[in-house]
């Protein structure tokens, strides 16, 4: 086994010593306040062994790492019925992208662009008797840890400037695929986006997916076939437009945020997180994603 200590310490003096730490997003006036000098990484083992090293238990605002979590949520209340109303191909453009939906009669490419994730969110308030409720306890289900909170400065913020996803829950809403009110359904999208998680916390609530369903508490969640198509789809669409990017240098299926968050897993083996705020030009952590492919290159562990 390779000595993951070691390794995580060797790859965050090499982010300490990078010049470019990217840029943080600003289009969400708060994540703009957040100090792109963060750095952390937390490594979760199949057995359930931890690693950490620097920022790994600051909390942040996990974004679009939030859709992998509402999604299992919606496939463990009514499995393949989403298919109907999402399909499961990758974008290839950014994550707020409207022209193809309207092109594809509102049905949205994927559950991890933002208009497949507000499908998913109208899906929960549908099915969930407190969606605000009930989706945070789900996380902290997982996560074996009641700490876990939204940020509702975050959620706020993003509700007075998320003039995208407003005009992207229109047009769903225009073609038929919103059955709630739009207000309804982004109150509870941004406020699942603000939900706040450190490193550790993200590890080990992805952790079901690398383990066949269970999660540490060694409860069954979801199915195996279910955990195949999630972790099919964070490797083909959970990188905005760089997907290929990720699985060429990476090889792992995982998601990032724009909050700098990226969770990363071998089925089977590990689940790895990173926060540095600064992004690169596509929307996804720089230092993260350079972090990741450090990993699996001395490691020698990817899926591939
Ligand atoms: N809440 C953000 C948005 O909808 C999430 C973006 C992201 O992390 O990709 O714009």
């Amino acid at each position: 086994m390779p000595d993951f200590q070691a390794i995580l310490e060797t790859i965050y003096q090499d982010a300490l010593k990078a010049h470019d730490k990217g840029v943080v997003a600003s289009y969400i006036p708060e994540l703009a306040k957040i100090d792109k000098s963060n750095f952390g990484i937390c490594l979760i083992t199949s057995e359930g062994k931890e690693y950490g090293i620097g920022d790994y238990k600051k909390p942040f605002s996990i974004q679009s790492i939030s859709k992998v979590l509402a999604l299992s949520k919606a496939m463990s209340l009514i499995g393949e019925a989403i298919w109907e109303r999402i399909d499961v191909e990758p974008s290839g453009n950014p994550f707020n992208f409207l022209s193809l939906l309207e092109i594809e009669n509102g049905i949205p490419r994927n559950p991890l662009i933002n208009s497949g994730a507000i499908v998913i969110a109208d899906i929960l308030v549908s099915n969930l008797n407190n969606p605000k409720a009930d989706f945070l306890k789900y996380v902290r289900d997982l996560t074996g840890d009641d700490t876990i909170n939204y940020n509702k400065e975050v959620a706020k913020s993003e509700k007075n400037t998320g003039f995208k996803n407003y005009a992207s829950a229109n047009l769903l809403k225009s073609f038929k695929n919103l059955n709630n009110s739009i207000d309804d359904v982004l109150d509870f999208y941004f406020h699942q986006c603000s939900l706040e998680m450190n490193c550790n916390q993200l590890s080990k609530a992805f952790y079901l997916f690398a383990n066949n369903g269970k999660c540490l508490q060694n409860k069954l969640h979801i199915t195996d076939r279910q955990v195949k198509r999630i972790n099919a789809l964070m490797l083909t669409c959970g990188f905005y437009d760089e997907a290929g990017e990720f699985a060429f240098e990476v090889g792992l299926p995982g998601k990032s945020g724009v909050g700098g968050g990226i969770v990363a897993l071998l089925p089977d083996e590990f689940v790895i997180s990173t926060w540095s705020p600064g992004l690169n030009k596509k929307g996804n952590s720089k230092l993260g994603m350079l972090a990741l492919a450090e990993f699996t290159t001395m490691t020698k562990q990817s899926i591939f």
